[in-house]
């Protein structure tokens, strides 16, 4: 099966935001057994739209169209897909019941715009948006599909997941499909296709790498006929994996996260953590309180910026003057301090130079985390990237410290 992915919207155009519905479509094709041979871009315009399905509609069998469902005068995606098959749309009536409920639902009077997104045409079935008021379009005419969802990327990824794959599975072929992530930190790209060299090239299961902002995913990917067989396909190439890469760069599977991991463990182990950040400015404390529950085992954090700050949070100013603010020392003292003002089990400080200039000496990059409690951890990291990379990988490495930190400390 061919298949284009068209990505709807003068936004991106004009480069105002980045097209990241596209590349997540295209990741999800291969194990489908269909082959993307085009991803297009246009804008909400309903000449050159309506031209764009034409040329889609002539030269594949699938086409994916993210984008333009919305209400506004703008969004024409629904009326280009209508002229493009020559069919009429018509208000439908569970659809309409199904927007106005959510509008009441929230205690809003429903603007009449939205009754653009309950219309249907014959050959189109609605795909439901657990996300938005947006529902989708499943068209089937003349042994070809059409899938139009909305922009926002997580009401597309929703949709996608609940309604469309399941859908494309089916027409595929394959029985089951099954997918394990394992998410790994510490080795680079590189040396991981190296050591994967012989998976990566297999069919059947199949293995993606994706770099991703907490390291890297790989995604085994097995089509079979049965869910045993499917799974024991996975399950015997993630053996294979682990020893190719070793065991201690994974840190998590699927859909786990490393604060959810550390949230765990806290919890499990009945510890409360406490944060002191200086290079990070408070992105460690706010990745922590991503995870729903987590003021039951995170007491706060302290940003102390400025030596000052520093020195008021309790630390030691005659410490900071004799070992700089970019030193273990002082990633050891921020722990102490703050694990000692919250009260807290556990208390983590973080210091080094997010750049673009360097401090005291130290390169861009220069990080210390420093992990106080039971047994005291010191860790140095020498991380690439610019200030922002920096600060975010930097939150990564203290959160896998941490999670390392727990698994191993008897004593915690
Ligand atoms: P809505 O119901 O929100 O109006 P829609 O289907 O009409 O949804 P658009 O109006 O095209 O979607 O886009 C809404 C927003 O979704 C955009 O402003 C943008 O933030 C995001 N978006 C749209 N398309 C993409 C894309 N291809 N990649 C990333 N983000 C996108």
């Amino acid at each position: 099966m061919k298949a284009e992915i068209i990505s709807i919207g003068t936004e991106l155009l004009l480069g105002e935001i980045t097209d990241t519905n596209a590349p997540y479509l295209a990741s999800q094709l291969p194990p489908l057994g269909i082959d993307l041979y085009w991803i297009s871009t246009v804008g909400d315009n309903l000449e050159r739209l309506p031209e764009v399905l034409r040329r889609a509609w002539e030269r594949c069998d699938i086409i994916l169209t993210t984008g333009g469902l919305g209400p506004t005068e703008a969004d024409i995606t629904r009326q280009a897909i209508a002229m493009l098959v020559g069919e009429e749309m018509k208000l439908d009536a569970v659809l309409e019941g199904e927007v106005r409920e959510l509008f009441a639902r929230r205690g809003i009077t429903m603007p009449l715009s939205n009754l653009k997104q309950a219309v249907l045409i014959p050959s189109a079935r609605a795909l439901h948006n657990m996300q938005g008021t947006a529902p989708g379009w499943w068209v089937e005419k003349a042994g070809r599909v059409l899938v139009a969802m909305p922009g926002p990327p997580y009401e597309m990824k929703r949709m996608w997941e609940d309604e469309v794959l399941p859908m494309l599975q089916e027409r595929a072929g394959a029985a089951i499909i099954f997918s394990r992530t394992l998410k790994t930190l510490g080795l680079a790209e590189a040396v991981m296709n190296e050591r994967l060299k012989t998976h990566l090239q297999a069919a059947n299961p199949t293995l993606g790498i994706y770099v991703r902002t907490d390291g890297i995913h790989l995604r085994i990917t097995a089509k079979a006929e049965t869910k045993a067989e499917a799974h024991e396909l996975v399950a015997r190439r993630e053996m294979e994996v682990r020893q190719a890469i070793g065991d201690d760069y994974i840190w998590g599977l699927d859909s786990e996260t490393l604060p959810g991991l550390v949230g765990r463990l806290l919890v499990s182990r009945s510890l409360t953590l406490a944060t002191m950040e200086s290079c990070t400015g408070g992105l460690l404390a706010s990745t922590i309180t991503d995870t729903p529950g987590s003021s039951s085992y995170f007491k706060g954090g302290v940003v102390s910026y400025a030596a000052e700050a520093k020195a008021i949070a309790g630390v030691d100013r005659q410490l900071l003057e004799r070992f700089g603010t970019v030193s273990p020392e002082t990633a050891d003292a921020l722990a102490q301090a703050v694990r000692s003002l919250m009260k807290a089990d556990i208390g983590v400080g973080i210091t080094g130079v997010a750049g673009p200039t360097s401090i005291e000496d130290k390169p861009v990059g220069t990080v210390y985390i420093a992990i106080a409690g039971p047994k005291p951890r010191m860790f140095y990291h020498c991380l690439p990237g610019n200030r922002e990379q920096v600060k975010h990988r930097a939150t990564v490495a203290a959160l896998n410290e941490l999670r390392k930190a727990l698994l191993e400390e008897t004593a915690y």
